[in-house]
């Protein structure tokens, strides 16, 4: 637990979410700020800054990809999904608590904006 984190604060309970799935080492909880109609977010619950960190630890990983995978059945995803993990300054990453983004719930278009 990282006091600073705002996912670690999640985890601890110290700040709400709309958690949706669980693991004992994985959480899954609504985006605030959703962007398709299914918006959520699977975070390990032990600390990782980013997906780098996280491919370090296989098994949390592969906790990380089976909740990702539990939340997109439960959520009726059955026309697809994306899976995303925004990294660094050129993925856009915002909050460095390695977060899986699984969005879906209508066809989401292009893959990226165009330039
Ligand atoms: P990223 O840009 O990949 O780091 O994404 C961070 C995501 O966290 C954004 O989609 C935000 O809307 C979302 N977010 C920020 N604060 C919260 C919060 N308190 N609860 C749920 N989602 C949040
Ligand atoms: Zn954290």
């Amino acid at each position: 637990m990282e006091n600073t984190c705002l996912f670690c604060r999640i985890v601890a309970g110290e700040i709400p979410a709309t958690v949706v799935h669980r693991t004992e080492t994985t959480l899954a909880f609504r985006d605030i700020d959703p962007k398709a109609p299914t918006h959520v977010l699977v975070i390990p619950v032990a600390h990782h800054a980013d997906v780098l960190s996280l491919a370090a630890d296989p098994s949390a990983a592969a906790d990380v990809l089976a909740a990702a995978a539990a939340v997109a059945e439960q959520e009726g995803l059955t026309g697809g999904f994306r899976l995303i993990f925004n990294t660094g300054p050129h993925g856009g990453q915002e909050v460095f608590h390695v977060h899986a983004h699984v969005v879906g719930g209508a066809p989401l278009g292009p893959m990226l904006a165009a330039r």
